[in-house]
């Protein structure tokens, strides 16, 4: 039995930073203890620092085996670990999509062999058969995911059972849900109200689509259309929807009413689309394009009072690395980018600094992303808090460093495509990240071993 003590830390628990000495055994937390009462095998000095719980982030894409040029377990697993995190959720969108948990299982063995952090995997249930959903619940699957947009117009095996625009299979694939027990989460955004938007503004007559275009074609009512029938079908199926990426305020007022009516419903938003501006697609062009987009403005200041709130209180990367060359057929038309912005290593490095500069209480940002999420998707008897019998999952966080972002350096292989994060400046920094007990980050260097990372199914 070999103890580790972190001595001389501020732990954090409930809302509170609590001056504790932290005993790990067996990569569990073992006990908090007095300072300088326990005696440990290893003995590590945290004076000074924040003892935080390993950042549970619930919406991740690597996308392995679809595009090994992107990311792949390997290097987006380093990229989380460097930021703190130490359970990704990745969702089922790859080639081919998760639907099954045959497919799981072999995404599942792919992550294993390589990840130096805990993950968990999504599934995709729209092909609406209930072996296939029985076996993803068998196999694992943490949470379903649905897009209300619709796919390429191509049908193939990275698509399905991903994409549901029509209102009957929408409402079949909530109820399939419902009956599994499992969150949904759902990317709401409604393709008929894009596609009248196009029509609207001309889109398609159009030859030089500039990026700000954006903003135009997919306007908040594109979101609060799609949630609030979402959030209305929620309540009367007893799905248990959780909103993606939430960018619009009033979707998040939507939600928080539902949530208040009794449905069983929750939502996340991500550092994208509060720390930036609309205009970041005029300077950035198609690196800043992100469905929903990322808009700014009123929307903005909505959602960080829905932060502040504790309304919207689960936050996300939705990392999503793409190449430079695909990202640039958006130039000139920018419907031709993929959408998605490759910032995991900025998650909670951004909204830490938040609470560093007193925009943010501490306890909405640590809880939104370590306790809420874990308890939202149903693993917080191991992952998201720091009490006796969890997982020793640790960010060793220093109040007083700095990181400026320099993309060059960063861990993910999409690197060249997160050119909107750099030279920002953020207060404090992540010192160590730990996972289990194992220290798999340190000093900025990935010490964690590949395949240390093991997979994290609801309780
Ligand atoms: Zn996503």
């Amino acid at each position: 039995m070999v103890d580790t003590v972190l001595r001389g830390g501020k732990v954090y628990c409930e809302g509170n930073l609590w001056e504790v000495d932290l005993v790990v055994r067996d990569g569990t937390v073992a006990s908090w203890s007095r300072r300088g009462d326990a005696r440990g095998d290893r003995e590590v000095d945290v004076e000074g620092k924040w003892v935080l719980p390993g950042f549970v982030d619930a919406h991740f894409h690597c996308r392995q085996p679809a595009h090994p040029d992107r990311e792949d377990f390997t290097t987006g697993s380093r990229a989380a670990a460097s930021g703190g995190i130490t359970t990704y959720f990745e969702m089922p969108t790859s080639d081919p999509s998760v639907y099954n948990g045959r497919i799981l299982q072999t995404r599942r063995e792919m992550a294993e062999a390589v990840s130096v952090v805990d993950f968990a995997l999504y599934a995709a249930p729209g092909t609406l058969d209930e072996e296939d959903l029985g076996s993803a619940v068998e196999a694992g699957a943490i949470a379903f995911k649905i897009f209300m947009t619709a796919g390429s117009p191509t049908p193939s095996e990275a698509s399905r059972g991903v994409f549901i625009t029509d209102e009957a299979e929408l409402y079949r694939a909530l109820q399939m849900v419902a009956r599994t027990g499992l969150v949904v989460s759902v990317h709401a955004e409604d393709q008929v109200m894009l596609d009248i938007i196009a029509e609207e503004i001309g889109l398609d007559r159009q030859t030089d689509i500039r990026p700000v275009d954006h903003l135009e074609h997919r306007p908040p009512m594109v979101e609060d259309y799609a949630s609030a029938r979402l959030l209305a079908l929620a309540r009367h199926t007893g799905a248990r929807v959780h909103l993606a990426h939430m960018s619009s305020g009033f979707s998040a007022d939507l939600m928080a009413a539902a949530r208040a009516a009794g449905a069983d419903v929750s939502g996340e938003t991500c550092h994208h689309y509060v720390a930036f501006e609309g205009d970041v697609l005029a300077e950035h062009g198609p690196f800043a394009k992100v469905n929903p987009p990322i808009r700014g403005g009123e929307e903005r200041a909505s959602l960080r009072r829905s932060i502040r709130s504790g309304a919207l209180d689960i936050l996300v990367s939705d990392h999503s690395p793409h190449a430079v060359a695909d990202k640039n057929l958006g130039l000139e038309d920018i419907r031709r980018s993929p959408s998605g912005e490759p910032g995991v290593e900025m998650l909670g490095r951004y909204f830490l600094d938040q609470v560093l500069r007193g925009e943010f209480p501490m306890a909405r940002v640590l809880d939104g992303l370590t306790i809420n999420p874990a308890t939202r998707f149903g693993v917080a008897s191991r992952k998201g808090h720091l009490k006796p019998g969890a997982d020793a999952d640790m960010v060793i966080f220093d109040p007083e460093g700095e990181f400026t972002v320099d993309q060059d350096r960063l861990f993910t292989k999409s690197r060249a495509s997160a050119g909107m994060w750099h030279g920002m400046q953020f207060r404090g920094n992540v010192d160590s990240t730990w996972v289990r007990g194992t220290e798999v980050v340190a000093d900025g260097e990935i010490v964690g071993r590949a395949g240390y990372g093991r997979m994290v199914r609801p309780d």
